[in-house]
């Protein structure tokens, strides 16, 4: 630590080992070293004494829909990157779809890496998409720097982004499994969606009714026996229903390379609490009733869910109406989701140490950016998040940063307040300012 140029300690560090108190070296960016509370500071370095607040590391979220370019009016890299920023998040990878071009060829994810590049507060990845017609272009996306590429196995929601039938899933995951690449899923079965009661309108019970348990189990039973005949790597995104997870945990006891992400509102909202007509709580597949939940989380406690992630997906309050099966499906939790998840986590008895593995550590090394990111630790990028674990705000959605200020936590009480943020040893946010944009394009590294 002796060269160090900055020094930021606290009596609560979180490190792979522990909460500890502990001096933690930056230069040049990246940790140097975590060294004991009182080491002395280095002649030139700056200290940053944060007291009791918690140092953690910055929080990667892979699941982002930014929707730019095409759809900037929903969303946008300038107000999603200062939502994330907002809420202790400093690496973000990219959906494929909502932006046009949607990003299923090399020029399509060249045309986005262009508008994001200087508009990005925090690091920004992309993944690419698997299309029925686009196996060709899986391979140079690939070698372009795409996290992985995203498929549905039901329709999407947009035109420009089809899903995959049974044939056309079985010869993209060949083709990726070909370059050891990964493949995440949205995984709920159509003729099971097709089936369910389909009574549209205001009511919660009747939305709910129209994405069942069965339509996710079934699909990601499917998609676990493909994986498992490929030998290929594969992501259930946005868990909700808990019936799957049976089928999850014994294909990993296996040997099945599969990896399961949750949100925060699946793991902090119940069906038995959304309002009729509430359609910011509308998402796919949906907010499922409380004894669901509770096994989500026993699922996070056991490793059978690996990771936490927001599926941010805004759109213009317009297109909310109050009739659940028109209005348009997503929850933007950026900014949200740090403070959600932790005061769930905390009631239930887990303690932040967990909340980084599911946010931060196991995040990163899904997209396998784990030699940067995702620890407090040398030789990885100083990005942190300090939080004030025990303080509590009330959501005010006119504090909110990403551009529609819809949001489904409107008033809730959450403990935990973002006092700052920090990209490559910079602070990017502070008490709601914020610095010039200053994050970087990542691409996959080998
Ligand atoms: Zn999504």
């Amino acid at each position: 630590m002796s060269d160090a140029e900055l020094v930021l300690r606290s009596t609560r560090v979180i490190t792979p080992e522990g909460t500890r108190a502990a001096s933690v070296a930056v230069t040049d960016g990246t940790i140097t070293g975590v060294q004991p509370y009182d080491a002395p500071v280095p002649a030139g370095a700056r200290l940053e004494d944060l007291g009791d607040d918690v140092l953690l590391p910055g929080l990667v979220d892979t699941h982002v829909h930014v929707n730019d370019p095409g759809r900037t009016e929903w969303e946008g890299f300038w107000t999603a990157t200062r939502a994330a920023a907002a809420g202790g998040i400093t690496t973000l990878i990219d959906m494929p779809l909502n932006s046009l071009p949607p990003t299923t060829t090399v020029d399509h994810l060249r045309t986005k890496q262009r508008v994001a590049a200087d508009k990005a507060h925090i690091d920004v990845g992309f993944w690419g998409g698997a299309l029925p017609d686009n196996v060709k272009d899986l391979r140079p996306l690939h070698e372009a720097g795409v996290f992985g590429f995203k498929a549905f196995l039901s329709p999407s929601g947009v035109d420009e982004f089809p899903h995959l039938g049974q044939e056309q899933l079985a010869r993209s995951l060949a083709e990726i499994a070909a370059f050891d690449g990964l493949l995440i899923v949205h995984a709920e079965d159509p003729h099971h969606l097709a089936a369910a009661p389909q009574h549209g309108g205001p009511r919660y019970a009747d939305f709910l009714a129209s994405r069942p348990r069965d339509a996710e189990d079934t699909a990601i039973a499917h998609l676990v026996d493909q994986a498992k005949r490929l030998g290929a790597r594969v992501h259930v995104l946005h868990l909700s229903s808990s019936d799957a997870l049976p089928v999850i945990a014994a294909a990993k006891a296996d040997g099945v390379r599969v990896t399961v992400e949750t949100c925060p509102h699946y793991l902090t909202l119940t069906a038995e609490e959304v309002p009729d007509g509430a359609s910011e709580f509308k998402c796919c597949p949906p907010i499922r009733e409380a004894a669901n939940q509770d096994l989500l989380w026993q699922a996070l406690a056991d490793g059978t869910i690996d990771c936490v992630v927001t599926d941010h997906s805004p759109s213009t309050a317009d297109l909310k109406t109050d009739d659940f099966s028109t209005a348009w499906g997503g929850i933007s939790g950026l900014q949200l989701s740090l403070p959600a998840v932790w005061t769930e986590a905390r009631r239930r008895g887990h303690g932040l140490e967990d909340v980084v593995r599911w946010m931060s550590t196991r995040t990163a090394r899904l997209a396998g950016l784990d030699a940067r990111k995702g620890a407090i630790a040398p030789g990885r990028d100083a990005d942190f998040a300090v939080l004030a674990p025990d303080e509590t705000f009330t959501v005010d959605p006119a504090a909110l940063q990403h551009r529609n200020r819809v949001t489904a936590y409107a008033g809730r009480t959450l403990h935990g307040v973002v006092r700052s943020t920090w990209l490559r040893g910079r602070r990017i946010v502070a008490g709601g300012e914020f610095t010039e944009p200053k994050g970087r394009l990542l691409t996959r590294t080998h």
